[in-house]
């Protein structure tokens, strides 16, 4: 047997430990920079533009920053995402068009929603010293995506105790334990901070899931998964047995597969060429679309999508 496996096989693979072995796609991440701090960018890749809502995955740092020269986005817009921030070390300071202002530090979580529009920065908060963490966009759904914009952080997320590990509840829901940050589809995003040895976290099995390795190495199914690499795990999985030989700590990104197919360019998910085309002529425009960030920094724009290039030859 080979192909993808559905959850019927995964019960086959319980009952008879035979059947089709359960997915495990390892993806390389693409490098870039986001102002003085190396990204790596776990998704999209070729192949793989979504596990659950999740559409993007961008690993920050390990890098040193001083407050002249830190991660310093300017003034940026989004439409139809979530972004979710998480630090493994140092700061950053948000700020965006409804007015927020928030310094956010390990442990914390921001999660601003695009909606129909909102704008914001990614700044220095006068922090020296190791910046890391990772960066998710989530898709919203049809139902919200062209909604209100929003903004929430939440400084005391749930840990869930597990055989071998502690589990951040960041959004979504684990053993009971639930996240408070708004969900608008049915997902998951949990930091596994995973103790030398074998452990086991529970995964809903009608959930695709991946796992972002994001300090020491992760083994899953015999393969070892270290920073850089994105480990796509399919559906069908009712657990997640990582193993390590040193402490190790990753995120665990999951949910039902995605309602449709998100069509994505710069900072936009949309669905079609023509809404991302009027949303980046109204940024452009600056015509009030997207409000306005109280920031320092320049305003960021880009040139034209592609598509719209090649329609004016
Ligand atoms: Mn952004």
């Amino acid at each position: 047997m080979s192909g993808p496996v559905t959850p019927a096989d995964a019960q086959l693979v319980g009952a008879h430990g035979t059947a089709t072995p359960p997915t495990l796609e390892v993806l390389e991440s693409r490098v870039g920079r986001v102002g003085a701090v190396k990204v790596r960018r776990a998704l999209p890749r070729r192949g793989r533009r979504t596990v659950g809502a999740w559409c993007f995955a961008d690993h920050m740092g390990p890098a040193s920053v001083t407050p002249e020269r830190s991660i310093d986005v300017g003034p940026h817009p989004h439409i139809g995402l979530q972004t979710v921030t998480w630090l493994t070390a140092g700061e950053i300071l948000h700020r965006d068009s409804l007015g927020s202002e928030q310094v956010i530090r390990p442990g914390q979580l921001n999660l601003m929603t695009a909606g129909a529009g909102v704008s914001h920065s990614e700044e220095a908060s006068g922090y020296r010293g190791e910046l890391e963490g990772i960066q998710l966009w989530v898709a919203q759904p049809e139902a919200t995506r062209h909604g209100a914009p929003a903004f929430e952080h939440h400084a005391d997320l749930p840990q869930v105790d597990l055989l071998g590990a502690t589990a951040t509840v960041v959004v979504g829901e684990l053993a009971g334990a639930t996240s408070p940050a708004r969900r608008d589809t049915d997902h998951v995003g949990l930091v596994l901070a995973v103790r030398a040895g074998r452990a086991s976290l529970p995964l809903r099995a009608e959930y695709e899931h991946c796992l972002v390795v994001l300090d020491g190495e992760v083994e899953v199914d015999g393969t070892v998964v270290a920073p850089g690499q994105l480990a796509y795990l399919g559906t069908g999985r009712d657990e997640l047995v990582p193993a390590t030989r040193a402490d190790a700590t990753a995120m665990l990104l999951g949910g039902l597969p995605f309602e449709d197919d998100v069509l994505m360019w710069w900072n936009y998910v949309g669905r079609t060429t023509d809404e991302i085309d009027a949303a980046h002529r109204s940024w452009q425009a600056d015509d009030g679309r997207f409000g306005r960030v109280a920031s320092p920094l320049a305003r960021i724009s880009a040139s034209a999508p592609p598509w719209a290039a090649a329609d004016r030859d």
